[in-house]
């Protein structure tokens, strides 16, 4: 059974979607001067967006959500406020997904106060429209049913995260595990297989991390 719906969206896509999206800015006769892409997500969007539109300026700004300590809250803040001027410019911020839109709230909010640039619009590859807060000025999807996508820029991070997810929740009744057996949970609680090197990957920084334990062909769940 998928506990959370998840889909595996290829390196193909991704191309295919920035394409789409940088056509749709060029229909719309938006001709940015500088793109801004968000950090970390909107990275390859961004850089594809400018190949598609042949900008050469690119810069990055980190917005990111994060946790407070023993906290559920969850609020957005910009890591490393710098300062740059980009007045008389048209600005354009790219990000991958619109998803509550706070880290895209927020990083509009600081550049229009902090940059001043004569224009700023926002453009995603994907808008989760029932969800978000604000409806980015360009998308390519329209995603009516929220889904976890799991795009190849976090796919290291997001499967030890998943695996290290998984193994967490059984650890009371099953403490070793072969390769196989943690393969087939995956699947069954996601839905997507992300291929054996980025399985393997993660399992060994789950050893590196302290978590999990090899012994022969078995991995042994370390934490307590
Ligand atoms: P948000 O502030 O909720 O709009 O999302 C912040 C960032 O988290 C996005 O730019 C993505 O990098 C990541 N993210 C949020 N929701 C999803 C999702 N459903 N699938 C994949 N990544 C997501």
């Amino acid at each position: 059974m998928v506990r959370v719906p998840t889909k595996l969206v290829t390196w193909d896509e991704i191309v295919e979607w920035s394409m789409g999206l940088a056509e749709t800015i060029k229909r719309r006769g938006f001709k940015p001067d500088i793109v801004i892409a968000v950090s970390r997500g909107g990275y390859v969007p961004a850089r594809l967006i400018c190949d598609f539109l042949l900008v050469d300026n690119l810069i990055s700004l980190q917005s990111q959500h994060w946790t407070e300590a023993a906290k559920v809250a969850e609020k957005a803040l910009i890591k490393f406020p710098y300062k740059v001027d980009l007045s008389g410019l048209r600005a354009l911020l790219v990000d991958d997904i619109v998803d509550t839109g706070d880290t895209l709230i927020l990083a509009k909010d600081f550049i229009a106060s902090e940059w001043n640039p004569k224009d700023l619009k926002i453009a995603a590859l994907q808008w989760i429209s029932p969800v978000a807060k604000i409806k980015p000025d360009f998308y390519y999807i329209e995603v009516k049913e929220w889904i976890w996508f799991q795009y190849p820029w976090t796919r290291h991070e997001d499967t030890t995260q998943f695996i290290k997810r998984i193994l967490l929740e059984k650890k009371e009744i099953k403490r070793e595990w072969s390769y196989n057996e943690i393969k087939t949970e995956f699947e069954e609680s996601y839905g997507i297989f992300v291929g054996d090197a980025y399985f393997k990957l993660a399992l060994n920084t789950l050893v590196e991390l302290g978590i999990l334990e090899k012994k022969n062909d078995v991995f042994v769940i370390k934490m307590t």
